[in-house]
């Protein structure tokens, strides 16, 4: 049983201008790709063959975990995409929010912060804590929240590969317009 490369939920040029047709055919259809086609090279063979994807990534380590980690964070992060994203979440979602950072403003200027200061590649995420409160985690390369306790809600990628084509070095740029395509929905879905 492969692991496979998930469809897109929405078309490739449908985040744009925001993210653009181009950088989905590298990201998702390069990248993505890469590291699905290399995970399965990886686990044939093995006692993790037939596994499903969350307990590769639990189990793996050195380069068959990255190549794991990297399939479920990108697959992750689309679902985190939406062409009728951005605003800001209503609901429990809303409440749990403005608990934990006192409004969505803060949050949002806490999630960029924390984005924009990961050290070369990695990943921005908001999670739920196992004793329900939201908190932030930075992660460094392939590493993900799913190897611990917490329930990612929502997720950054801020590998250069995910905006060079659109906005080159500039990390800041598609920070502001990431918060434009935000699936709180999908978030909201992912509250325990
Ligand atoms: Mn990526």
């Amino acid at each position: 049983m492969a692991i496979e490369l998930p469809p897109l939920p929405y078309a490739r040029e449908a985040l744009e201008p925001h993210i653009s047709a181009e950088t989905i055919d590298y990201h998702y259809g390069k990248h993505h790709q890469a590291y699905v086609t290399n995970l399965n090279n990886q686990i044939k063979g093995t006692e993790l063959e037939d596994a499903p994807l969350e307990a590769i990534v639990r189990k793996a380590q050195g380069g068959m975990f990255n190549n794991a980690a990297q399939v479920w964070n990108h697959n992750f992060y689309w679902m985190c995409l939406s062409p009728s994203g951005g605003g800001a979440p209503g609901g429990k979602l809303g409440e749990a929010i403005a608990k934990a950072f006192g409004s969505f403003d803060a949050f949002k200027e806490e999630f960029t912060k924390l984005s924009l200061g990961t050290f070369g590649s990695g990943w921005g995420w908001l999670v739920q804590r196992p004793d329900g409160s939201l908190g932030l985690v930075s992660t460094s390369n392939a590493a993900t929240p799913i190897t611990g306790e917490d329930t990612p809600l929502l997720t950054c990628d801020v590998w250069e590969h995910a905006y060079y084509i659109d906005y080159r070095n500039a990390r800041p740029k598609y920070l502001e317009h990431f918060w434009n395509l935000v699936n709180w929905e999908f978030a909201a879905s992912r509250l325990k």
